[in-house]
């Protein structure tokens, strides 16, 4: 029998892809937010007299422009430059930029919309928003990758400011990037102020902020072991990818007593079974964020085994941490991991599992915290900037941290209060999106449409 609510999300949904044509990715993520609120709203008819979710799922602004720039043999080059200003009932845009290949309009629309339920699950006072470029910094000279952050910052500067939007990096966007773009700011406008965050510690920028997403996606992991009197201690952890958040969920999982035997890129993964060591650590630190090389070469250095074109799902582990990219764990890699023993998902990366594999965590009743309770700790951190560089003054690395764990102890709390079912099992999706929601819900109705 077709349920009523399904009824009702499948019309929703019929009009968001009517309006949204092929962007895939936006769909899949305004699904499950629907899925999860559907039966919130039809008990609570303020929000659905609003039209509050049909209003959220529109970007209040979408902003697309030409990036042109010359490469080192002095040819003229063009990538597409965006921002999508996808909310602010209550606070100012944030979200991070993305630079690669694969970015487009519906991938930053659903990092937008994400990035909304985000930001009010930190308890923040933070919009969201998204942006990036097509461009690909692979392979590109730090010259190059110069020109291309000043050229897009020329035309970003006049949609952005401290109290308007406030951009920082995500995939493709580090510190490097952040220092030539806020550069480019002070050029034009002739003002230093926090228009960025992740910005280097001697200009403004917050210690703490390079660890906070991976050290927030474990420490969320640890919140969800908790409830069931378990520690990451003693846990052999699969870990995806090998970026900033890899690299620091590998340095708490170490410092909290766990073993990371994976890591991976878009070539392949390594699987070191004695597990990464804080001397392997700081190799691969140097290797990714100075040398800018492939994960291939660990599996050289330190003699285990490369599986190449494979992600890490298929390797034995009690914790799975995917800190990749979106869609990185489908159906069939969910049920290895849960059928290998698998029991806690702590998700670094944005949308990591698509719906299906989703759904067989859930099935499972394992622990599974999904991105934007889980990875919150990074813009939490963005949002801690804010704060200092409004308030001209640095915390100490011991203050940031523990805000930081107070934060994520809030959020997998609120995810707690809204998602635990008669049962007692917690489903941390439908917690984290009714809890993100309400907030913005609340301050849209308050501020009229
Ligand atoms: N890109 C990060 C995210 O997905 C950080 C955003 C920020 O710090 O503004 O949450």
């Amino acid at each position: 029998m077709t349920n009523i609510l399904d009824v009702k999300v499948n019309e929703f949904m019929a009009k968001v892809i009517a309006r949204n044509q092929g962007e895939t990715e936006f769909h899949q993520a305004v699904k499950e937010v629907v899925e999860s609120l559907m039966p919130f709203i039809e008990e609570n008819p303020e929000y659905k007299f609003s039209k509050v979710l049909e209003r959220m799922t529109e970007p209040e602004r979408v902003i697309m422009f030409r990036v042109s720039w010359i490469d080192d043999k002095g040819e003229i080059q063009i990538n597409r430059g965006y921002r999508i200003e996808m909310n602010s009932a209550i606070g100012p845009y944030k979200g991070g930029l993305r630079f690669h290949p694969t970015v487009n309009l519906g991938i930053l629309k659903f990092l937008a919309f994400e990035q909304s339920f985000k930001n009010s699950l930190t308890t923040l006072p933070m919009g969201g928003g998204k942006g990036g470029s097509d461009f690909d910094p692979k392979g590109k000279s730090d010259n190059e990758v110069m020109r291309f952050c000043q050229s897009f910052m020329t035309e970003l500067q006049r949609h952005i400011g401290p109290n308007t939007d406030v951009p920082a990096g995500d995939i493709g966007v580090g510190g490097r990037e952040i220092g030539y773009m806020f550069g480019q700011y002070k050029r034009i406008r002739n003002e230093f102020s926090g228009i960025l965050t992740g910005k280097g510690l001697e200009w403004g920028g917050s210690l703490i902020r390079p660890e906070a997403t991976g050290y927030g996606a474990v420490y969320f992991a640890n919140e969800m072991m908790q409830t069931r009197n378990d520690s990451i201690k003693g846990k052999t952890v699969a870990i995806s990818g090998s970026g900033n958040v890899a690299q620091y969920s590998v340095e708490k999982i170490i410092e909290m007593g766990g073993k990371v035997v994976t890591l991976s890129d878009s070539n392949g993964t390594i699987y070191d079974p004695d597990g990464i060591d804080e001397e392997k650590l700081q190799y691969v630190m140097e290797l990714k964020n100075i040398r800018r090389g492939r994960i291939s070469e660990y599996a050289e250095k330190y003699s285990v085994s490369y599986l190449e074109g494979q992600r890490p799902w298929s390797i034995e582990c009690d914790i799975a941490l995917p800190c990749a990219t979106q869609n990185e764990i489908d159906v069939d890699d969910a049920r290895t991991l849960v059928k290998n023993g698998c029991y806690v998902i702590s998700e670094g990366a944005n949308m990591p599992s698509t719906p299906e594999a989703v759904e067989v965590f859930l099935e499972s009743k394992i622990l599974y915290g999904p991105g934007k309770a889980a990875n919150a700790g990074g813009v939490a951190v963005s949002g801690l900037e804010m704060t200092q560089n409004a308030l001209h003054l640095t915390w100490s690395r011991e203050e940031v941290d523990a805000k930081l764990q107070v934060i994520m102890k809030n959020i997998h709390e609120t995810c707690v209060k809204y998602g635990k079912d008669e049962t007692g099992f917690v489903n941390y999706v439908v917690g984290a999106n009714i809890g993100g929601f309400i907030k913005i819900a609340n301050s849209m109705i308050a501020q009229g449409y």
